[in-house]
Order: C-alpha cells, then structure tokens, then sequence
C-alpha cells in the first residue's frame, strides 16, 4: 500500500517536471518565431528600444490631470511601490495610463460620426486584421506571434510596430492575454501615448499676424488645406490672407485663388515663374500694414532637384522674418495619408532641412493606410494639427489624439470583441 503510494507520488512529481519543460520550450520557440517575422518585415535585426518615455505634455488638456499632478500622487505611493517587482509596477503605471485615456471630456456624438466614417478604409486595414486575432472570445497561445506580424505589416512603421507590440508583450500577463479587453485597452493606450507628442496648442492669437508656412511635396494637399483653414479661420473671424507662393505652375496659383474667393479672403500673386520668396514678402508686409490676423503662404513642391527645392523653401523662411521678425510662426508639413510609409519618409527629408512644428495628414478618407499616422508621430515627434477626412471644408478637422484613436478602433477595447471593427 504505502509502496504503491509511494510509487504514485514520484509518477506524479515526473508528469509536473515534464509538463513544465514542455512549457518554456513552447515559450522560446514562440519568441523566436516572432523575432523571425520583425526581421523579414524591418529587414534589420531587433530594433533597439529606447526605455520608455513618460512624457510631459507642456500643456494641460480639458479635464486629464497634468502628468507633474500625476507624478506627485506617484511620489506619494512611492513607498509602496518600491517593493514591487519591475513587471507589476510597469503594469500599475500602465493601467493608470489606460485609465486616464479615458478620462478625457465627452467626445461629441457628430464629431464621432465623421472621424469613424472617415477612418472606415483603415479600419477595414489592420485593424480589421487584429479583429481576426483576439476579436473571438477565446484566443489561442499564440497571440503574440500574430499580433506581431500583423503590426509589422502593417503601414505604422517598424517603430510603432514595436512599441504597440512590446506594451502588450511585457505589460500583459499571460492571463491578461487570454482577455481581448485587456489587449485592446493596451493597444489604444499605447496609440494614444505614441500620438500625444505633448505640443502646445498653436495660439493663432499670439501673434499679428500670424504667419503660417504650408511646405510638401507635389499633389498632398497643400493648396486645398490652406483653402480650408482660410473658410475654418474667417469663419471664426479671423481676418486671413493668402500668399500664392506655388509660382512653379501657373495652374497652383488659380487653384488657390478659386479657394480664396470662396473663403472670401484677398490673396498675394506674383508672376508665373517669378520668385515665391518676393509674393511672400510681399504678403507678410501686407498681413502687418493692412492689420490682418493670418497669413497662410502655399509653397512649390516640386522644382528640379531637392536640393533647390530645400533652398527654395529656406529663402522663403528667410524672408518672411525680415518682412516681420520671428515669421514664419508655424512651418506645417502636408503628407498624404495614400503614400503610407513614403510620408514618414518625405517628412524625414524635410525635417533635416529645415524645421518643422506641425503636421498636416490628408486624404485618410481614401485609405486603408491611416495607420501611418502612427508612424510619423513616432518617428517625428512633431504633432499632427489637423487632417483630412474627406472633401468639405468642415472634413479637414482639427487632430485629437483620443478622437482619432476612438475611431481607428471603433469599440473594441469596450465591447472586448472586434465585431465593430469589421474583423
Ligand atoms: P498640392 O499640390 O499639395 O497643393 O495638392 P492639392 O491641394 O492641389 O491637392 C491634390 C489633390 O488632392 C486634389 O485633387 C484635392 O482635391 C485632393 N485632396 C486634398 N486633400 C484631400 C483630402 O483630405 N481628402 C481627399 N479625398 N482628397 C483630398
Ligand atoms: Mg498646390
């Protein structure tokens, strides 16, 4: 009797050993699948992770407690907190941060309706491809391989990718990952995290006028974007005026005044082919003589080579501050949402050149690769200030990283299923 017990016991001890052996063999394999897809997609070996930044917006948005707030209650529990294990204190700070994604003030139900409709196409994208992972109620052991591949296929670029993939990775326990509402919320708080690159809010007010220089390559929208911040800002009341500084082709400069008479603003053309930084001298001292609150200069994108085309752009800088010193205020960058990672490319090349303190991202309405915006928040760290979601003057919206990130992926951190996101 005892024997046999005895015998049942060391049976039983063997079956453990083994079943955990089996365990963390099936674990290695796993990371090293996934490490397989990051190399073939980025073509480089694992890319080197910063620690993560916990940054500080500079200013502080409508109802979310300003991070020094935050950071004092930290203090406060530090104690308590020390004596946790790295992992458990990375998931605390984590949650809170889901928490506060949260917190923001209501968003307006038809504000909400147009950032949906104007994501759909990316929505039907990656998002609808995470869906198909952990949109079922049960998910399978390897959700993290996939997630990866995903990601990493995904239009966000390998930075994104990364940091989306490693917050899930290290901060969700392997029983979180069994929940699709845990993976969601981490997913969208760490879009929200990478999108909030804590710039101040642009005081249109602080200066007059206010010289705002639009720069981009040909065809992403520049033109158009200056037309409908000229309808959003006189309607707002503000006195505005255009500089037609696109003297390259003939047909950009009819393009803008079409734009101007329908805003109903005075534009500043100078002759076809002539120099771009003269109109735009020529309108900063107008916007500064005639009182005018905005002065909103289009510029080429296109001449022969980059290198004149940089020069080009860092002549009309120059000019602008001596017709008044310190203009231009704002340097946005225009990217179309169609080209993918070509913009964060594009938008590369002109920050090396010169610099750039917004960005403007179009044509999303027409895109399954919305997703890079991600990407260029990521990599740039200069902040998206409005983008297009469709043809109306209304549709170029001003950019709310929550706003965006509720409609890329729909209800799913909420409903725990990804069946609203087309997946
Ligand atoms: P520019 O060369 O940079 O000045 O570009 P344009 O302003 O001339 O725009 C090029 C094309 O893109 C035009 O046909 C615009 O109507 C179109 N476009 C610009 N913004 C948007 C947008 O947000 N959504 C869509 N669907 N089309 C846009
Ligand atoms: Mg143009």
């Amino acid at each position: 009797m005892t024997h046999s017990l005895i015998t049942l016991l060391v049976v039983l001890a063997a079956v453990a050993v083994f079943v955990l052996w089996l365990r963390r063999a099936g674990d290695k394999s796993r990371e090293k699948s996934a490490k397989a897809i990051r190399d073939r997609v980025t073509g480089a070996p694992e890319v080197e992770r910063k620690p993560r930044e916990r940054k500080r917006p500079k200013f502080q948005q409508a109802g979310k407690p300003r991070r020094d707030e935050e950071d004092d209650e930290d203090e406060d529990e530090a104690p308590a907190r020390r004596g946790k294990p790295a992992k458990a204190r990375a998931r605390d700070e984590d949650e809170a941060d889901d928490e506060a994604e949260d917190d923001g003030p209501p968003i307006d139900e038809a504000e909400k309706a147009a950032w949906t409709a104007g994501l759909a196409k990316t929505r039907g994208g990656f998002v609808a491809r995470l869906g198909k992972i952990f949109g079922k109620k049960k998910i399978d052991a390897d959700v993290l391989p996939q997630l990866e591949e995903v990601l990493f296929t995904a239009d966000i670029g390998p930075r994104a990718a990364d940091r989306i993939f490693e917050s899930v990775k290290k901060d969700l326990s392997r029983d979180d990952l069994t929940d699709p509402a845990k993976i969601w919320a981490k997913i969208r708080a760490t879009s929200t995290r990478i999108l909030d690159v804590g710039a101040p809010v642009v005081d249109l007010g602080s200066k007059k006028p206010f010289v705002l220089l639009t720069i981009g390559v040909n065809g992403v929208g520049k033109t158009t974007t200056i037309g409908k911040l000229a309808a959003r800002w006189t309607a707002e009341g503000k006195k505005v005026l255009l500089a037609a500084g696109d003297t390259f082709r003939a047909a950009a400069t009819e393009q803008l005044e079409v734009w101007a008479q329908r805003a109903g603003v005075p534009m500043v053309k100078g002759k076809a082919g002539g120099d771009p930084s003269s109109v735009i001298f020529e309108a900063v001292k107008r916007g500064v003589d005639e009182g005018f609150d905005i002065v909103i200069c289009d510029t080429a994108g296109r001449l022969v080579t980059k290198t004149e085309l940089m020069d080009e752009l860092k002549k009309v800088r120059r000019v602008a501050d001596k017709a008044l010193a310190g203009a231009p205020h704002e340097t946005w960058m225009v990217l179309d949402a169609t080209t993918g990672q070509n913009a964060i490319t594009q938008a590369k090349t002109f920050k090396e050149a010169m610099e750039i303190t917004g960005i403007v991202i179009t044509k999303l309405d027409g895109t399954a690769k919305g997703g890079v915006i991600l990407g260029i928040c990521d990599e740039l760290k200069v902040p998206v200030r409005y983008v297009g979601i469709g043809e109306k003057v209304a549709d170029l919206r001003p950019f709310d990283p929550r706003t965006f990130v509720d409609a890329l992926y729909g209800d799913a951190g909420d409903a725990g299923d990804a069946g609203a996101t087309g997946g």
